[in-house]
């Protein structure tokens, strides 16, 4: 998992550096699929429930699960979310991140910021004995108190040998229910999904892409992360 992190991590630092006016999202698809062939790896998402691509690049008000577009041209001032994920001899490793392109305005990169630092803060929560819920908790309250909306149509999860295992991890804490304790040898992806306005979502027409419905700016940030009896290692980080 710590190997099929860092390809991740790797494939996303190199989209990273594509990013810019003037591309469109299909040559981080491009980007991906290349380097996945050469570290000899399986997209996660290519295939997945019928998912048509490798990556999932989604701009503005695109929350998650947009489809890499050939035509649209991106422009200063738009934010892209590029989620990816890989297989490497049988696990996966999941990590999301919200890219600006070029000089993006205050409200934007105020809502990269504070989705960001939620992951960072959520990830704190990671260790030996702790309650899911803290992870979510601590999500919750750092987007709420920055004014922002967290997604509840979409959730994080384990990850392993699936894609998708259980715990489901909300980024919010849901009313009633218990929490799983967190132990050595879990691995997470936690994946606060952060919008400008109200969270609710429309699925459009292709019935992937999920947008704010208010079409405001939406933020996502992940990372497959291990609990370890010495707290959390993250899998997925950027070198
Ligand atoms: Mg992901
Ligand atoms: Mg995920």
């Amino acid at each position: 998992m710590r190997e099929a992190g860092r390809i991740v991590s790797r494939i996303l630092d190199a989209v990273g550096e594509a990013v810019k006016p003037g591309v469109t999202t299909m040559l981080f698809e491009e980007i991906a699929l290349r380097m996945c062939e050469e570290y000899q790896v399986k997209p996660s998402f290519l295939g997945y429930l019928g998912f048509p691509y490798a990556t999932c690049c989604s701009v503005n008000e695109v929350i998650v699960h947009g489809f890499p577009n050939a035509e649209r041209l991106l422009k200063e001032g738009d934010i892209v979310s590029v989620d990816m994920g890989v297989i490497y001899q049988g696990f996966h490793g999941d990590s999301a991140r919200t890219f600006a392109v070029g000089e993006v305005s205050p409200a934007a990169r105020r809502l990269m910021d504070v989705t960001r630092e939620s992951l960072d803060l959520g990830i704190a929560q990671v260790r030996n004995g702790a309650n899911l819920f803290d992870v979510s908790a601590a999500v919750q309250k750092h987007c709420e108190d920055a004014g922002f909306g967290i997604v509840r149509r979409f959730v994080g999860h384990g990850v392993g040998v699936k894609l998708h295992e259980k715990p489901e991890i909300p980024n919010f804490v849901p009313r009633g229910l218990p929490g799983v304790t967190l132990k050595p040898g879990m691995c997470l992806a936690i994946e606060p999904m952060v919008t400008e306005g109200s969270y609710d979502v429309d699925i459009l027409e292709d019935r992937w892409t999920a947008v704010t419905k208010d079409r405001k700016l939406a933020a996502h940030f992940e990372h497959t992360v291990a609990v370890t009896v010495d707290g959390p290692v993250i899998l997925t980080s950027s070198e």
